[in-house]
């Protein structure tokens, strides 16, 4: 099976620098899109997001931002925040600690944020260390699952719903391979977390 809850061990390393949840008693959600920007699916999110009044957290692939520098635009206008996540969506397991790096500040070249998401939740410590300085990496409570090809729409609606506590970090994905999962289930989430009395608010490196 698969895991929507981040390791422990993740969870385990100092909130000043790691962020899995966010500490506090209200009601108040933080929505999260990875891996954009891209025409095919984040146009969609922003109007969905527009539709309900709901800000997120766009963990941007530099790469991307480069090729639609205008759809970036439209996020931070619309009064979205945006975060590094890499330039290449480079896994970590996979390359030295300079080369990562060098990839995330190459992202970093692209627009101005102290917020880091490490691709697909993987790092060593040596890459924790060289860049927690320089960014508050924020991993998640809940992943919705919308990219996994064994998770149907309804489950990753299910994934979303059964995280909401004060505090989440909810991982949807404005990405072609999720974009049909996740334009399911982001509307009815929202529309069940404003039922249940819930807000939703962008992240930031001071929270
Ligand atoms: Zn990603």
């Amino acid at each position: 099976m698969y895991a929507v809850h981040p390791p422990w061990f993740y969870r385990a390393l100092s909130p000043k620098y790691l962020l899995c949840r966010v500490p506090v008693q209200d009601k108040v959600a933080y929505l999260t899109f990875d891996d954009g920007p891209v025409p095919e699916a984040t146009p969609a999110v922003l109007k969905i997001l527009k539709d309900h009044g709901v800000k997120a957290t766009f963990f941007c692939v530099g790469e991307n931002v480069h090729k639609h520098r205008d759809i970036f635009d439209l996020i931070t206008a619309d009064g979205h925040a945006a975060g590094n996540h890499s330039y290449n969506h480079l896994n970590g397991w996979k390359v030295s600690p300079g080369a990562y790096y060098n990839n995330v500040m190459k992202c970093r070249e692209q627009f101005e944020s102290r917020l880091f998401r490490p691709p697909h939740g993987r790092f060593s410590p040596a890459q924790y260390i060289v860049l927690r300085n320089d960014f508050r990496f924020v991993l998640w409570s809940v992943l919705t699952m919308d990219y996994h090809h064994a998770v149907s729409p309804g489950q990753c609606l299910q994934n979303a719903t059964s995280g909401l506590e004060p505090g989440c970090v909810i991982v949807f994905h404005d990405s072609i391979k999720a974009r049909e999962k996740m334009l399911f289930a982001l509307p009815r989430f929202i529309e069940y977390a404003i039922e249940q009395g819930y807000r939703f608010e962008v992240l930031n490196e001071k929270l």
